[in-house]
């Protein structure tokens, strides 16, 4: 695929790249007589007071909509520089070239519509329903753009440990019982007391504290053949996810770190997530060391399922839209705006979920919130693949007991990357595959599932 005439090209992206970054990572606003970054203004989606919760939407629309302009033009040359790698490499458009390039050697972008497919069929019918109780629960009459990251009974956040120390400690009794073997690979990872980075030879790096880059990842250090993990924990349910998913990812690791072959000791992101997200599912049976109360306990489990589903049609929209985008590459302003909002519409994403009475100048723009269409196109899939084969073994682990579960989980894993998705897939008893007849059935799953959870 390389081309000499390409090389500049790349330049130019990552420059333009670079440049979006830089005019949202400089968006702030003035709220509550301070300057807040967006990242920030977050946590005010998730107030009780829906006053606050509309300002505070708002504001960020308002300030967004300020470079809204600049980020389209930005996208526009992206997406021209990106069809011309495309040709220039004799292919027919830049989706091809994108497939090739990211090794997508195991599906098409047919397989991708199949997704998109289910989405609209299985998922759609799904998040309505969720969004109806939601506004039933909340007591209004039509949901607003700023009504759907709040807890629907209008509860306070979940505090589900203190420290790294302590959700270490909590995550140890999670894996003792789900697994006697994870729960001695988890411990070989150290206490959750290191507050000073990867330097000493630490496993684990957890507590956030000033000056410590944003995320969460774990890593496999190739030389030592030692997975490390790090995160900003701040004593919230979602670092409660964080901390099972990226052990997931360290088991993975260690599950394979005797292969000789350093390029097989990783594998696909389609299917390294899956050794992720699949124990964000089969550790739910075990949370109550995190959540000794009963509702709170039920509360976390709700909003784990749900959730497990209820992201298909965002990242069903996202690719959809980039389908589109770069086999019509000579597109306007105004045939992209319109694609996004029938996108929206036939996935039920985001927006098409809300009422924009009043508000449709921002709706238009809801796409430039993804950054992956910028730096990373096409990379956002992989999540609902994963999410999909992860899905599989949690409903292995129900059908056919953890054990079972467990057992193909370890099998799959033990292979790295060492053969093609499907096979890795397989090893782990899971289809590769994601259209409608297998996200229908997990739907349905998930659903009968939720059924039994208390509200
Ligand atoms: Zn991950």
């Amino acid at each position: 695929m390389f081309r000499e005439e390409n090389v500049p090209i790349q330049t130019e992206l990552d420059q333009l790249s670079q440049k979006q970054q830089q005019i949202t990572g400089a968006m702030t606003v003035e709220f509550e007589g301070e300057e807040k970054t967006l990242p920030q203004m977050g946590k005010y989606q998730e107030s009780a007071d829906r006053g606050v919760r509309e300002k505070a939407y708002k504001v960020v629309a308002d300030r967004r909509m300020q470079d809204a302009e600049a980020i389209s033009e930005i996208y526009d040359q992206m997406v021209s520089r990106r069809d011309a790698l495309g040709k220039n490499a004799g292919l027919a458009n830049y989706v091809e070239y994108a497939f090739k390039g990211m090794l997508r050697f195991d599906y098409t972008p047919e397989h991708c519509f199949a997704f998109h497919a289910a989405c609209e069929k299985e998922v759609m019918p799904f998040c309505a329903a969720l969004d109806k109780k939601r506004v039933e629960q909340l007591g209004i009459d039509k949901l607003m753009p700023w009504d759907v990251s709040v807890d629907p009974k209008n509860r306070p956040p979940l505090r589900p440990f203190t420290d790294g120390a302590d959700l270490v400690a909590k995550t140890r009794q999670v894996f003792n019982r789900l697994d006697p073997e994870l729960g001695e690979m988890f411990a070989s990872m150290g206490d959750g007391k290191n507050t000073s980075g990867i330097a000493t030879g630490e496993l684990l790096d957890l507590d956030t504290r000033r000056g410590k880059a944003p995320g969460g990842y774990q890593y496999m250090q190739d030389k030592s053949r030692k997975p490390f993990i790090f995160m900003n924990a701040a004593g919230l349910h979602r670092d409660v996810e964080t901390m099972v998913h990226e052990a997931g990812h360290a088991f993975h690791s260690m599950l394979c770190d005797d292969e000789p072959l350093l390029h097989y000791r990783h594998s696909p992101i389609e299917f390294a997530e899956v050794a992720s997200m699949s124990m964000e599912l089969l550790t739910m049976p075990y949370w109550d060391a995190y959540y000794p109360d009963p509702s709170e306990l039920a509360r976390a489990r709700r909003k784990q399922m749900e959730g497990s589903i209820s992201l298909l049609p965002w990242i069903a929209t996202i690719d959809a839209f980039q389908h589109w985008v770069y086999t019509h590459p000579k597109h306007t302003h105004q045939d992209r705006q319109a694609r996004w909002l029938e996108l929206e519409h036939r996935f039920g994403s985001a927006g098409a979920r809300v009422s924009w009475d009043g508000l449709e100048k921002w709706r238009t723009h809801l796409w430039q919130r993804q950054g992956h269409l910028f730096g990373v196109p096409f990379y956002y899939i992989e999540y609902g693949i994963a999410q999909i084969g992860a899905l599989q073994l949690w409903l292995r682990s129900v059908e056919e007991g953890e054990a079972v579960a467990l057992e193909a989980y370890k099998a799959a894993m033990s292979l790295g990357g060492s053969r093609p998705l499907p096979e890795l897939f397989a090893a782990a008893g899971l289809t590769f595959d994601f259209g409608p007849e297998t996200v229908g059935r997990l739907v349905e799953r998930v659903q009968a599932e939720l059924e039994k959870i208390p509200d």
